[in-house]
């Protein structure tokens, strides 16, 4: 059985290899997208036709998104300082994260991306560089950037930069999260004002998904927040600014103290830290996100076989309710760049939080049910997440941002009609 597994891992390693090696080398590359096979053609596209639309653009900077390609380029940046669950491996070695994050932009929403992976730790270095080279793209996703850097990276730049920027690993995490977090409350048949829930995990994933929480009604006395030096509560000390804001005035000190009676389990740290024990000491129906990459805090089979009642999602493809980035980033740029919105305001956030929460508990097409290879998906314990193949997400939550951006005054070029709209997303 072991070496089985031995051997499957090590050709699915063979294969990542090759997959990644063949011709072209990579996983993106760039495509002319205008006509260029005769002289008068190369004469628009560069010299010396090409520089009317740069006058164009010198008197007014805005004509960029006529001109240029920016409307629908997105930069993926990193500085390789948290990978995956790989840890700090460099710039360089985030190369093939940030174009596979480049190929889900394409496919899913047809948005070109520039992977930036920028060889520089100090923040306000960083912050400068990514400054520096802001006017080639309509939007900004920041990924796999360490925490706490990440806090302060994102917020200086959203101040000082006017085009839609968002760190995907908290923002992405907890939008996908909390749309997950509605649904679950729905089949647990409790309010989200009453819900005591536990946070495992104060990095950048913990923090923006507790803050999202917050916004949507869970109470800030209703939550115990965990690291891995256990509850962060008042006796603790050293802890960061961002730490400070979720400290509890409790005497519970252990992941296992936190959890008794808790309605809600949020993992966003690492694999097994919870026991069937701690899962047997929580409120009826209780809701298990195990969110820690590759293994969850709690194993998917382990926890079902724990409890019947347990309703429960992983950040795994191979078990039902994956909390999967991929459900927001492409469509949440896409809205965000359609209306040249000069930011992604929380406005935006929660209307992709609706627009997928809402999108699972529709009648889910043929289509999507054979991509999977099953027999049906209807909204419950096993399915209270859409799939990433579900092509409704692109006009749902597309649309949902757009019009909140309109909404909140942040639309450079607010759309006029959605029908439209909606049509030409799908083309
Ligand atoms: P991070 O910034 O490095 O934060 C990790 C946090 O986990 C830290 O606060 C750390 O505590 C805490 N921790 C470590 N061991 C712990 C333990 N035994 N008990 C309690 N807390 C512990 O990482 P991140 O980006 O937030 O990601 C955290 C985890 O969530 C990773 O496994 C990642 O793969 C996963 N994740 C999943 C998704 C998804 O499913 N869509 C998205 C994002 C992240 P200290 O502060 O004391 O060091
Ligand atoms: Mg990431």
């Amino acid at each position: 059985m072991t070496s089985k597994t031995n051997r499957d891992e090590k050709n699915f390693n063979q294969a990542a290899l090759d997959y990644h090696r063949a011709d072209p080398r990579g996983k993106i590359e760039v495509i002319p997208s205008k006509p260029h096979s005769s002289a008068r053609d190369l004469s628009l596209a560069y010299s010396p036709g090409v520089a009317i639309p740069c006058l164009e653009i010198q008197k007014d900077p805005k004509t960029a998104y006529e001109y240029t390609g920016k409307g629908n380029l997105v930069a993926v940046i990193s500085n390789g300082t948290a990978v995956l669950g790989l840890g700090d491996i460099g710039a360089e070695a985030s190369k093939p994260v940030m174009e596979g994050k480049g190929l889900l932009f394409k496919i899913f929403a047809d948005i070109n991306v520039f992977d930036i992976e920028i060889n520089e730790k100090d923040p306000d270095k960083f912050i400068e560089i990514v400054k520096g080279i802001a006017p080639t793209f309509g939007g900004i996703n920041l990924e796999d950037i360490k925490a706490p850097e990440a806090f302060y990276i994102e917020q200086r730049l959203k101040e000082e930069l006017d085009i839609p920027l968002m760190h995907d690993d908290q923002h992405g995490t907890a939008i996908i999260s909390a749309a997950a977090l509605i649904n679950a409350l729905e089949l647990a048949d409790k309010k989200i004002e009453e819900i005591k829930m536990v946070v495992n995990g104060a990095g950048a994933a913990a923090v923006a998904c507790t803050k999202l929480y917050h916004a949507l009604g869970v109470r800030k006395e209703n939550v115990l927040m965990c690291d891995s030096k256990g509850v962060i509560n008042h006796k603790r000390e050293n802890l960061t600014p961002e730490k400070i804001d979720f400290v509890a005035h409790t005497d519970k000190n252990t992941l296992e103290d936190a959890l008794k009676e808790a309605d809600v389990f949020i993992g966003l740290s690492k694999g097994n830290v919870m026991t069937p024990e701690m899962l047997n000491s929580m409120a009826k129906n209780p809701i298990v996100f195990g969110l820690a990459n590759p293994d969850p805090e709690i194993d998917y089979d382990l926890a079902i076989k724990t409890r019947k009642d347990v309703i429960m999602a992983t950040g795994r493809s191979d078990f039902p309710n994956q909390v999967n980035n991929v459900l927001g980033f492409p469509y949440i740029f896409r809205g965000a760049l359609d209306v040249q919105a000069s930011t992604i305001n929380e406005e935006m956030k929660l209307a992709a939080v609706h627009a997928i929460a809402n999108l699972a508990k529709e009648a889910v097409p043929e289509a999507v049910i054979l991509a999977y290879n099953l027999t049906s998906l209807t909204f419950g314990r096993e399915y209270f997440i859409p799939k990433p193949f579900d092509n409704r997400l692109i006009t749902r939550v597309s649309s949902a941002v757009a019009k909140a951006a309109i909404d909140s005054g942040v639309a450079g070029k607010p759309i006029e009609n959605f029908e439209e709209y909606e049509t030409q997303l799908l083309d």
